[in-house]
């Protein structure tokens, strides 16, 4: 589904913020990455879901050469790769089921259908009560859990998480990974950077660590 081969990203006249980095997360896979801070992980994710093209080396996304995607086409591809962060990034001054509808407007749905549908996602995730709320108004578990609302609403073939869960405590955390790793049963393929141990630990997955760049570990992990 994701593959690097040798893979270099240089902002300006900086150092490699990515080295070479050769990869394969297959379809349907669940992999952590993670290093130390400014090992590359923000980058690799954005590379996947073209906000950035790569200095040297291929990069294929669903089959997809992201390098030779036309301006058309690279908004085609985010639709089936869904995204979140560490600050959630919800519009603030829109309700949840603004937020979350945003991804479904943008396919043409009816009015209707984004509603239903709104609130199906809304409902997995136990959240469903504050589909009339500002994201303020919520906790950060909460927000999360919008964002990632928003992010799998269409079902996307991919799924890519920035420190998801760096503002959650113990509890949160844990809702957040199940969230995932329901995306992941359901055909979803899953990419979480994170420098956070115990999710890493915990989870019995496949862990690619970054340090300054280049694959410094590629473990697989059996399940
Ligand atoms: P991580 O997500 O692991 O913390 P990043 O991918 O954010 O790492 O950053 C990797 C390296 O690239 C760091 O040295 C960082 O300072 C640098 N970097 C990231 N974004 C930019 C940018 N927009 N401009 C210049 N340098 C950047
Ligand atoms: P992360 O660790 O998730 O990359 P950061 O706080 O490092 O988060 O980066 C936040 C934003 O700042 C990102 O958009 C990143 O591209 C940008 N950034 C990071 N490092 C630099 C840098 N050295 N110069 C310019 N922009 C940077």
């Amino acid at each position: 589904m994701i593959q690097f081969h040798n893979v270099f990203l240089s902002y300006q006249s900086d150092a490699a913020a990515l080295n070479d980095v050769s990869l394969k997360v297959p379809k349907g896979d669940f992999v952590f990455v993670t290093g130390p801070s400014g090992a590359g992980k923000s980058t690799l994710l954005k590379l996947v879901y073209g906000a950035l093209s790569p200095s040297r080396g291929q990069v294929l996304v669903d089959g997809q050469n992201i390098t030779r995607l036309t301006r058309t086409q690279i908004p085609l591809l985010r639709r089936t790769i869904g995204v979140v962060f560490q600050d959630f990034k919800l519009l603030p001054n829109r309700t949840v089921l603004e937020n979350v509808a945003i991804t479904l407007e943008v396919l043409g749905w009816s009015k209707r259908d984004i509603g239903k549908k709104v609130y199906h996602v809304l409902k997995q995730m136990g959240i469903e009560h504050k589909i009339n709320a500002t994201p303020l108004r919520l906790s950060g578990g909460e927000q999360q859990r919008v964002a990632l609302a928003r992010a799998l609403v269409n079902e996307p073939k991919i799924l890519l998480a920035d420190e998801p869960t760096g503002n959650l405590d113990d509890e949160n955390k844990e809702q957040i990974l199940s969230i995932f790793r329901e995306a992941n049963i359901k055909g979803t393929t899953v990419v979480v950077a994170t420098h956070d141990r115990r999710v890493i630990e915990n989870s019995h997955r496949r862990v690619i660590v970054l340090d300054r760049g280049r694959v410094a570990e590629d473990t697989d992990v059996p399940k």
